[in-house]
């Protein structure tokens, strides 16, 4: 489904991701952890064209994602679902508002349609009685739900996750990770970055361990927790752990 060739990535001098070549299969769950400053937001970054890679490339579904035109690129981001640390929901409208506008306004559902699938997602999400609230009403948690509903309204094909429950209270994140593990259990190809080792245990296909502007190594999380086999590797576990 994405396959990353080659890819670099440099502001000014600063080469922040430096070869990495990987690909996501379709219904693959990925955990890219790593340490701070490893480059794996803007990796995450690049694979939705959020950033343009320096050179190598990213190719969704065969396509390259590379020298596209605007509306061609909203096509392909389109099917690709993100997730934020910080919730970036639109303060000035209610719930489920937030989750029926770029259906309405991108595909141009029809709204009847639109609300009928924003109530599904968020029942699924555990929100239904919030439909009314406006984000300031709810907490850290429920935003953060609700944004993922939002990124599910428009039916993506994959859904890319960024430290997605870095910013909420611990009470709140465990809420959050059981709404992606019923969505991992669901069959949505998942690429999360995240710093929550059980979860990244309990429901990666993958992980895929960054630092220092590499991949350093990938291996199902039974192989990469008892068996890290980098020292850069071991150095991570041995912090967190
Ligand atoms: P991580 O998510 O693993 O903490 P990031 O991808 O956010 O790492 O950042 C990796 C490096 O890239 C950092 O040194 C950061 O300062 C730099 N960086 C990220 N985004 C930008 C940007 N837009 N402009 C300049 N430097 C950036
Ligand atoms: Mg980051």
């Amino acid at each position: 489904m994405i396959e990353v060739q080659k890819l670099q990535k440099k502001f000014k001098n600063n080469i922040v991701l430096k070869d990495i070549t990987e690909h996501v299969d379709k219904g693959q769950v990925i955990c890219v952890i790593g340490p701070s400053g490893a480059g794996k937001s803007t990796f995450l970054r690049c694979l939705n064209a959020l950033e343009q890679p320096t050179s190598g490339k990213v190719l969704f579904e065969g396509q390259q994602l590379t020298g596209l035109n605007d509306k061609k690129l909203d096509q392909l981001r389109e099917k690709m679902g993100m997730v934020f640390q910080g919730f970036n929901l639109f303060p000035n409208m209610n719930v489920i508002e937030n989750i029926k506008l770029a259906p309405m306004k991108v595909k141009h559902v029809p709204e009847d349609e639109a609300t009928a699938t924003a109530m599904k997602l968020l029942t699924k999400v555990g929100l239904a009685d919030k439909a009314q609230q406006y984000p300031t009403q709810l907490s850290g948690g429920q935003k953060q739900r609700v944004a993922i509903a939002r990124a599910l309204a428009m039916n993506p094909e994959v859904m890319l996750f960024d430290e997605p429950t870095s910013a909420l209270d611990p009470e709140m994140v465990e809420e959050v990770l059981t709404v992606m593990h019923d969505l991992a259990d669901s069959g949505m190809t998942m690429v999360v970055v995240t710093h929550e080792m059980g979860f990244a245990h309990e429901v990666a296909d993958q992980i895929w361990f960054m630092a220092d502007g590499y991949i350093q190594e990938t291996g199902t999380p039974d192989e990469f927790f008892a068996h890290p086999k980098s020292d850069r590797a071991k150095e991570f576990l041995k912090k967190i752990l």
